[in-house]
């Protein structure tokens, strides 16, 4: 395919003529890269099997990882889901247009493409204005997994999109960096009670606030393989950058491991601005991350710093853990998943991990 139409649009009122060129690709069952809050998705017709499944060939995707139904109104989410309960409905109401995901029963009518399959569909009202304008303007409600290549960090610009997607998408619209830059929280409601399948900028804690029995599993802190697909897709490594690298859960440890890491080989080390005081050596790269004080800007740059690391000389990659609080566990997530669950609590187990 030709190299991808790219629209610069104001982020926070985007020009409607501008969207149209987008919203016309839609409809014509093509390929869009948009912003939502949360990260970029590459977007199709989600009531248009043929245009789902490019999707899934553009990004390297498996088949049997379904994808996020995005909506702009209630009625399209009754175009999608099924058999929603008055308690349910009440939450979607109340926390709609955001960063969080139901799974649901699927409704007839959603193509096996958008869903692998399954019996229920996850959906999502996203709180960006570009978003919602393109799906308005599209008249239909939008599949969209993250838009980058199967395996890579999820993208927060329009730059990472063409870095990955420059010649696999038809229109990319470009609003700027996104505002959480991790991924939406995954919540299966289609069960009771209620499971959290992917943890997200909507914390557990606020989840609680409307279901106090919400089921929050070990995998939801990216600490085990989930091998069974509890959440599909979920057994695939994730957000990974292409070099090694390794998560060091104890600070004590990190400061070691990168002293002692450092003295045999140019190391890359991922810390927070206060711990990269910390770190001292002719031989490390750093790259800083945001502010400890703020894990939401940790969150912001996560991604972006996953991509740096390709970008940067040396083999090995070294990161320490933050906080599980709040946006905290789904910052550790997304770490102890890019690591490919190299995850070390001790300098020994850190040089065992490197190969020394
Ligand atoms: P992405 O937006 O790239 O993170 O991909 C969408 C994610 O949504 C996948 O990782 C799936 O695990 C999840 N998902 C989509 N549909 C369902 C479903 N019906 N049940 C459980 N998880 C789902
Ligand atoms: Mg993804």
């Amino acid at each position: 395919m030709a190299v991808a139409i790219i629209v610069k649009v104001d982020p926070v009122t985007p020009e409607k003529d501008k969207i149209r060129v987008a919203a016309e690709a839609i409809r014509a069952g093509k390929l869009v890269a948009f912003p939502t809050e949360t990260v970029y998705g590459l977007g199709a017709d989600a009531m248009n099997g043929e245009a789902s499944r490019k999707i899934f060939e553009a990004k390297g995707r498996p088949a049997d990882n379904p994808l996020i139904v995005h909506v702009a109104d209630f009625e399209q989410l009754f175009q999608v889901a099924k058999d929603i309960s008055d308690e349910v409905y009440k939450v979607v109401r109340t926390v709609w247009p955001g960063p969080v995901t139901f799974v649901l029963k699927k409704a007839p009518g959603v193509p096996k493409e958008v869903t692998a399959n399954l019996d229920t569909v996850a959906v999502r009202m996203p709180a960006h204005p570009v978003a919602l304008e393109l799906i308005r303007q599209s008249e239909t409600p939008i599949a969209a997994p993250s838009a980058n290549l199967a395996g890579r960090p999820s993208p927060t610009t329009a730059e990472h999109v063409i870095e990955d997607l420059g010649d696999k998408v038809d229109v990319i619209i470009d609003g700027g960096p996104t505002f959480f830059g991790v991924e939406s929280t995954i919540i299966n409601v289609a069960v009771k009670p209620p499971v959290l399948l992917r943890p997200g900028p909507f914390t557990v804690e606020e989840l609680r606030n409307f279901f106090p029995d919400l089921i929050v599993p070990e995998f939801a802190e990216g600490k085990e393989e989930a091998a069974i697909a509890l959440a599909p897709g979920m057994k695939y490594r994730h957000y990974a950058p292409q070099k090694r690298m390794i998560v060091v859960e104890n600070r004590e440890a990190f400061r070691k491991a990168v002293e002692t890491l450092s003295k045999s080989r140019k190391l890359i080390v991922l810390c927070s601005k206060e711990e990269c005081e910390n770190v001292k050596g002719e031989n490390v790269t750093e790259i800083v991350l945001g502010s400890e004080t703020n894990l939401y800007e940790i969150a912001r740059n996560l991604f972006d710093s996953f991509r740096k690391v390709d970008k940067t000389e040396g083999d090995l990659a070294v990161i320490h853990s933050f906080p599980e609080r709040g946006i905290g566990l789904a910052i550790m997530n997304r770490i102890r998943k890019a690591s490919g669950f190299q995850i070390a609590r001790s300098l020994e187990e850190a040089m065992r991990l490197a190969g020394d």
